[in-house]
């Protein structure tokens, strides 16, 4: 089988993607806006190609990664190539919205369209470490599934193009939860003279334990019941009270212990205060934002 691909968008992301096909010994063709940017690819042995239309037909498979799904739009939309002959791997970071809308688009200009979302940072591409999302036709993911292998852990998710953008949100959304809570904890222990550093060893074991509840919390939110097992609500709410009380006497920022309790107290107030903890997905399930 034809393993070549084809890279569109040599940033800092595209560039690592085409290098690692390159190591994995795929026949590698690149092109980006800026022609300097393939350089150093083509000298590792990349072929450049002379438009975007050309770079899509020399392949199978073509990996997209631009800036964002509007620069996405203006060069596909632009370019004349027809799209029916590769299967077109959407690697660009965008919302689930968008990336339903390009299937539809990619759909009618007869491509076959993967949604990607890539969770690494450009130095570990290439590397087990490196998660690589993708959602679509499992079909079009599995004839690929080899190749793509060779940017990291790749995981299909399912037949609906947004599921992608869907878990990189909601991996954000932990990402920077965990890291806001340890920078509130960070600058309360500040104030009594307790560095970052003999903090965090701490915090990271504080982390990895709660982490450990999820799939059981998980198991409650699935079902629907929410019996208070270690825990009911209003105990929480309670110390959030002392996160609150301590941050103010400390006189470090106190607008995420004021938001945290404020959900807590809407549940308690809907009658939720005896059940645990994940019963506030009725408050995170519904629109809220002001
Ligand atoms: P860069 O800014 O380094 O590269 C952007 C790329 O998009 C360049 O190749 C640029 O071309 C191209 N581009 C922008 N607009 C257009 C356009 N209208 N027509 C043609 N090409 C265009 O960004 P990254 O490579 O870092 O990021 C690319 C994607 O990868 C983003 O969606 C980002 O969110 C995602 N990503 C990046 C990560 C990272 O750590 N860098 C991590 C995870 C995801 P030109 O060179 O000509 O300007």
């Amino acid at each position: 089988t034809d393993t070549s691909v084809t890279v569109i968008g040599l940033g800092l992301m595209g560039r690592a993607l085409a290098g690692a096909f390159l190591k994995a010994g795929h026949p590698t063709t690149v092109w980006n806006r800026t022609p300097a940017k393939a350089d150093r690819l083509v000298a590792e042995g990349a072929r450049q190609a002379p438009t975007a239309g050309d770079a899509l037909r020399a392949s199978p498979l073509t990996i997209i990664c631009l800036t964002d799904y509007q620069a996405v739009h203006e060069l596909l939309g632009a370019s004349e190539a027809a799209l029916d002959g590769t299967t077109l791997v959407n690697l660009t970071s965008g919302t689930s919205a968008q990336a339903r809308e390009t299937a539809r688009w990619a759909g009618k200009r007869g491509a076959r369209y993967l949604d990607g979302a890539i969770m690494a940072v450009p130095p570990a591409i290439g590397t087990d470490e490196a998660v690589i999302l993708h959602s679509g036709p499992q079909a079009d993911f599995e004839a690929h599934r080899p190749t793509l292998g060779a940017l990291g852990t790749v995981t299909h998710l399912g037949a609906d193009h947004g599921l992608a953008s869907l878990y990189d949100t909601a991996g954000l959304a932990m990402m920077w939860s965990v890291l806001n809570a340890w920078l509130q904890g960070t600058a309360l222990l500040r104030t009594a003279g307790v560095d970052a550093a003999t903090y965090a060893p701490f915090a990271q074991q504080i982390a990895t334990g709660v982490a450990g509840w999820l799939p059981g919390y998980a198991e409650q939110i699935d079902s629907g019941s929410f019996p208070a097992e270690v825990s009911a609500l209003e105990t929480d709410a309670r110390a959030m009270a002392h996160l609150i009380e301590e941050s103010e006497a400390a006189g470090v920022n106190a607008e995420l212990p004021r938001l945290i309790k404020a959900m807590a107290d809407r549940s308690i107030a809907a009658g939720h205060g005896a059940e645990q903890y994940p019963v506030l997905i009725e408050e995170f399930g519904r629109p809220r934002g002001d």
